[in-house]
């Protein structure tokens, strides 16, 4: 089934196809995270999103070339630099390094490339001379390099494709030089800023002087390094439509002469009590603030997805207990699972054919993905699965393959959700040896000693029960 997915660009769902249709080869680039701080579980909503659009392209059979950029150099960092009386390099690392951990904690792919601004300065170098050369950029009185809007839409080029813009009320030949401004002020916007006292050692040559990038050119160059100059696929949060992505839609279609992307994909933002979650307003979590109450990655990760990507989501507390429960109830069936399909000492039965559960499971996982990411719809039919699943394993009419099914199905889905299930606990040696013990005192008809064998294994935490497919150990 053809995979559907909206396009900020064409504000439609449209079926997704990449450049070159026939390479099945996917080229995405996600605005990664600003390093100034931890991560909030809000940011997260749209990193957890981008690798559900990831792994949902890998489960149609394309190859992604996941690029997510790191932006280590931008204001609110050189302000926080400048607070720590710290270095540029150490203080973005600590923030990297979390976020790495985070991700994998969230069980999100690790993306194939992860750029970090301060070392593409040539490339954002070379862009820059190129929007020059063209005529679409300038120095200003300042030392710094702006993009120039009205030059730009004078070579017949649009301002305004992700967003509708006002540009009537554009105050013509204002500029701005912070990397983040709001939809009022359109404006000639810094390309790369003249060094200032402020900036401290934050700064590098140029043809233009010595400075700084700003942070949408950062995007500019290191997509385009990595991926082309037109390539498949871009998301991001949708607060970065504007200015961020129709900056960089600006820069690149003015340096290259090019279409930039594709398709865009914007995530909704997480909410707290009906308001963005940010650190501006102070009401956010960090993915640590929730562990140390005592949640797990993959928790947060399925609450992250429970919403649909287009609709803003309101965290809560009581949410994140729902997920919990969610995920048991998934953790129970598939442990039940594997001990039906593993079972020792009897022959792989044969499939039974009414058992048509993995089968209708994965097409209406699948239809629902295919239709703009139907999250609610791919989670029914995962319930709908425990549900039949667990009614079979009651009425014990799965045979060995018929779990073996099961499971594989699961693991499909599983690879698109990445919640996994919890691994059974593992039965240590000793356990073992005692249970095969006991297995040898029973043959023998030694029942004192298989008794008192069961006795120790319940002192030591396990039960063991005897089922006709052999011995079943629990953890107590
Ligand atoms: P930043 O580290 O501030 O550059 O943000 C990283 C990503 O998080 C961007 O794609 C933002 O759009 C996104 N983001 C920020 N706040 C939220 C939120 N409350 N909900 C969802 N995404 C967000
Ligand atoms: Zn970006």
């Amino acid at each position: 089934m053809a995979l559907k997915l909206f396009n900020t660009l064409t504000r439609s769902v449209q079926e997704f196809t990449p450049l070159n249709p026939q390479s099945k080869k996917v080229g995405m680039y996600c605005c990664g995270p600003t390093v100034y701080d931890f991560a909030h579980i809000g940011n997260w909503r749209t990193f957890v999103f981008a690798d559900l659009v990831r792994r949902t392209l890998e489960f149609s059979g394309y190859t992604v070339q996941h690029v997510m950029n790191i932006t280590d150099v931008e204001d609110k960092i050189i302000k926080r630099v400048r607070e720590n009386k710290t270095t540029l390099r150490e203080f973005t690392g600590q923030f990297e390094t979390a976020f790495l951990d985070d991700l994998k904690a969230l069980g999100c792919r690790e993306p194939h490339q992860k750029p970090r601004a301060t070392e593409h300065i040539p490339e954002i170098i070379a862009l820059i001379e190129k929007l020059v050369a063209r005529g679409v950029a300038y120095k200003a009185a300042d030392g710094s390099v702006y993009f120039s809007i009205d030059k730009y839409r004078g070579c017949g080029c649009t301002y305004g494709q992700l967003l509708k813009l006002n540009l009537d009320e554009m105050r013509t030949g204002e500029r701005v030089a912070s990397d983040e401004y709001e939809k009022e002020s359109i404006a000639d916007f810094a390309l790369w800023k003249a060094r200032v006292p402020d900036d401290g050692d934050v700064f590098w040559p140029s043809p233009f002087g010595e400075g700084r990038p700003g942070w949408h050119i950062e995007c500019s160059a290191m997509s385009i390094k990595a991926l082309g100059e037109t390539f498949d696929l871009h998301l991001g949060g949708e607060d970065l439509k504007f200015p961020h992505h129709e900056d960089e839609i600006a820069q690149s279609k003015g340096a290259t002469g090019r279409p930039f992307v594709k398709h865009w994909l914007h995530g909704s933002h997480l909410l707290v009590e009906g308001k963005k979650m940010s650190k501006s307003l102070g009401n956010y979590f960090t993915l640590r603030d929730l562990m140390a109450k005592g949640s797990t990655g993959r928790e947060v990760r399925y609450l992250l997805l429970t919403a649909h990507y287009r609709e803003t989501f309101n965290f809560t507390l009581d949410g994140l207990a729902g997920a919990k429960s969610a995920l048991g109830r998934i953790d129970e069936c598939v442990s039940k699972l594997r001990e039906a399909s593993g079972a020792p000492g009897t022959a792989p039965a044969s499939s039974s054919s009414e058992f048509t559960a993995p089968a209708k499971f994965l097409a209406d996982f699948s239809a629902a993905l295919s239709d703009d990411l139907n999250i609610s719809a791919a989670w029914a039919s995962v319930f709908e699965w425990v549900h039949e699943t667990n009614k079979r394993l009651a009425s014990s009419s799965l045979s060995i393959a018929d779990a073996a099914d099961a499971l594989a199905a699961w693991d499909k889905v599983d690879s698109v959700l990445g919640v996994g299930a919890k691994a059974d606990a593992e039965v240590p040696a000793e356990i073992l040896a005692l249970a095969e013990e006991r297995t040898a005192a029973k043959k023998a008809k030694d029942f004192k000693r298989s008794d008192a064998i069961r006795d120790e294994l319940k002192a030591k935490g396990w039960i063991i029960e005897d089922t006709p497919k052999g011995i079943k150990l629990k953890k107590i």
